[in-house]
């Protein structure tokens, strides 16, 4: 009776699948603060695509991890960079599967931070407009090696207008731009910055990320990317962010998405760890909250799990 009257149901085709890819393994590594996660080398990532698309997921989220960074972030728009060579693997093994692309700089520049950056003694500025640039440069690669959809990540100005039209410029204007809209300035980001090896070597991200008390400027920001041309509205972290992600899917009626976060995941791994509740359990109610809040699709480190567990 409970199942024929059940509101929110979980499917597969709600979790997209993060994927990190690095240039500097040669076989996979796991990652210290997120039990179950990898570092995965080139060589690793059509199996694990395909292991995806078997499992009935629809799309992955790349992210990569240069060899080299510098002040430029060369590897983040370079034609054999680490995530385009990625793009083009998981291409050819699996074509079915939505390969989504991570776009920002801060994993590619030698400080961390997610655009071009000044020093004035003891301040330091990100440059909007010259990161805009090799953001808009970053997201055409993606979509010449292959990629369906980019997803800007740095919460720079004006970035999914400049992609918008760079991708239209040059013939890609079926590729889809996935916006992280409404990115919080949150303290649940730690084991990711391990995960991608991006943390800032100075500063904080809070001049380009969003205050966490501010929902009014999360719509704000929505707006003006729908405006720009985002076709997938994202909200992230998740849990902490629920009332988000009901308003913008009320406002706009776009697909959102909302990114359950690396200080999500292991907190819910640390509390199983300590015998306080059931993962499987707790995990499907956080996820069918998530829905329930408004959320198309799901980005989960569970994505795998999930998508056997809802087959059962
Ligand atoms: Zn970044």
């Amino acid at each position: 009776m409970r199942n024929l009257v059940r509101e929110t149901k979980l499917t597969a085709h709600d979790f997209v699948l993060p994927v990190f890819v690095s240039e500097k393994l040669t076989k996979r590594q796991a990652i210290a603060s997120m039990p179950g996660v990898f570092q995965l080398a080139l060589s690793d990532v059509p199996a694990e695509a395909q292991r995806a698309h078997e499992l009935g997921l629809q799309a992955v989220l790349l992210f990569g991890i240069p060899s080299e960074k510098d002040e430029a972030a060369s590897g983040a728009y370079a034609e054999n960079g680490i995530v385009q060579q990625a793009v083009r693997a998981i291409k050819v093994k699996c074509p079915e599967l939505v390969v989504i692309t991570d776009v920002c700089l801060c994993e590619y520049m030698s400080h961390g931070h997610c655009g071009v950056t000044r020093i004035d003694g003891e301040h330091f500025h990100v440059l909007n407009d010259e990161s805009v640039e090799l953001l808009a440069k970053t997201a055409l690669s993606h979509a010449a090696a292959g990629a369906d959809f980019v997803a800007p990540s740095d919460m720079m100005d004006g970035r999914i207008g400049a992609i918008r039209e760079t991708l239209d410029a040059n013939g890609y204007d079926q590729t889809g731009i996935m916006s992280y809209a409404a990115k919080f300035a949150s303290a649940f980001y730690g084991p990711f910055r391990e995960a991608a090896e991006s943390p800032p070597q100075f500063g904080d991200r809070r001049s380009y990320q969003m205050d966490t008390a501010n929902a009014q400027e999360a719509l704000r920001e929505v707006a003006l990317d729908i405006e720009e041309g985002a076709d997938i509205i994202l909200v992230k972290p998740a849990l902490p962010y629920l009332d988000i992600v009901w308003r913008v899917r009320e406002r706009f009626g776009k697909p959102t998405a909302v990114y359950h976060v690396s200080g999500e995941f292991a907190m819910v791994k640390a509390a199983v760890e300590k015998g306080c509740f059931e993962e499987r359990a707790a995990v499907s109610e956080i996820m069918t909250s998530l829905k329930r809040a408004g959320a198309d699709l799901i980005i989960t480190y569970w994505a795998k799990e999930l998508a056997e567990w809802t087959r059962q």
